[in-house]
């Protein structure tokens, strides 16, 4: 009878542990839909024009984080905001899937330190590798491999882009198949290298195409606008540009301090980008960029993406993000703006991947010609990626 029950009491363990998986991943995708809603509508309706050029357009995005939770993203969730399926309703060629390695608890714009570790929870609930636990590199190397299942598991639907051959044969064959997707691999603050610009090459060895320095605390490469010292890009800082721009990585100075970017920028000897920001000419904060690093970001030949949040843009509606992409356009031409909508970023958006067309109408009645929304739109972002990914 004892030994009876104890093989049921053992069962009943392990029975429960089996249990707990889809519990934390109810937890888990609840956890998502809180944090990245879709503002409720109606916004007006595309016009016929815009639903025709936005059919016409090749897109690229240029941050999403939706590797994050781990939601499959070859299935259409109302959780969130981009997912294969929704890529392929809203025309949305290509994704910069980003990866979030660590966030402060109480994470704010002002000031962060890195004490605190918010993604540790998520690598527990979802069970990821132990070595994640400790290594941020590893938590990139989940990322690019979770990826990676993606891509295998889709039919050729999801292709991960690694060279400019890669973007090219990419192109040409969505001309005839509009449902194909692609995903460039990139990593949100360079704490993702463990400290060690050596690194670059582990992840570029994974696929990882973009860094930016940092996210939102300080880091041992250089300073976030939202850190505690907000300082210049260090010694490793600079040793990790050099060795990206060596490999055909794009330089990405979204969050990094003002101190930061006047270095990258002095230093950058390809083009750059600021893959999801907002202009502190419409929206006036510590987020933001100044009309001075538009230029600078111009001057490099780079493309500055607009996020699609109220933070980066000043509003909720759609409109919003309109008169951001105009702002950039007027300061520093329609070949250096492009879109960082920043979807499943822990941010509140006016439309997911499936409804792009309501910005193509917009860009429309803020009077962005066809020329230009073309370019904004994503030919941009495909001119520098063509420019600085390896042969
Ligand atoms: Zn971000």
């Amino acid at each position: 009878m004892r030994r009876r029950a104890a093989v049921a009491a053992a069962a009943g363990v392990v029975g429960a542990a089996a249990a707990a998986g889809p519990l934390l991943d109810r937890y888990a995708a609840r956890v998502e839909a809180r944090m990245n809603p879709v503002t409720p509508g109606p916004w007006p309706a595309p016009s016929e024009r815009a639903l025709a050029l936005h059919a016409a357009l090749r897109i690229a995005d240029l941050h999403a984080d939706s590797l994050l939770f781990g939601r499959d993203l070859l299935r259409r969730s109302s959780v969130g905001h981009v997912d294969v399926p929704r890529m392929q309703a809203g025309n949305l060629a290509l994704e910069v899937f980003s990866m979030p390695t660590k966030t402060p608890k109480h994470m704010n714009y002002e000031h962060n330190t890195d004490e605190t570790d918010d993604v540790i929870a998520l690598a527990l609930a979802k069970r990821w590798p132990r070595a994640t636990w400790r290594s941020l590199t590893a938590r990139a190397l989940h990322f690019a491999a979770r990826a990676e299942r993606f891509a295998a598991r889709s039919d050729g639907a999801l292709r991960i882009i690694r060279t400019r051959g890669d973007l090219a044969a990419f192109l040409a064959e969505r001309a005839e198949r509009p449902s194909l997707t692609a995903a460039v691999l990139s990593i949100e603050g360079a704490h993702a290298l463990d400290d060690d610009p050596a690194n670059v090459d582990v992840v570029f060895d994974a696929g990882v195409r973009m860094i930016s320095p940092t996210h939102f605390f300080d880091t041992a490469f250089g300073g976030s606008a939202h850190g505690m010292e907000q300082g210049g890009l260090t010694a490793k800082g600079r040793e990790m540009i050099s060795r990206m721009e060596a490999r055909g990585m794009v330089l990405d100075l979204a969050h990094a301090s003002a101190a930061t970017i006047d270095d990258a920028l002095s230093m950058a000897t390809r083009p750059v980008v600021a893959s999801h920001t907002g202009v502190k000419g419409v929206c006036d904060n510590s987020r933001n960029l100044s009309d001075e690093h538009l230029t600078g970001i111009a001057a490099t030949g780079g493309v500055v993406g607009i996020g699609f949040w109220d933070v980066a843009t000043g509003g909720r509606e759609p409109e919003w993000i309109a008169r951001s992409v105009g702002y950039a356009v007027e300061r520093i031409g329609p070949e250096h703006v492009g879109l960082g909508s920043d979807w499943d970023g822990a941010v509140e958006v006016p439309f997911d991947a499936a409804n792009l067309a309501i910005l193509t109408d917009q860009l429309l009645r803020v009077g962005l010609d066809e020329a230009s929304i073309r370019l904004v739109m994503g030919e941009n972002a495909l001119r520098v990626l063509a420019e600085a990914l390896p042969a």
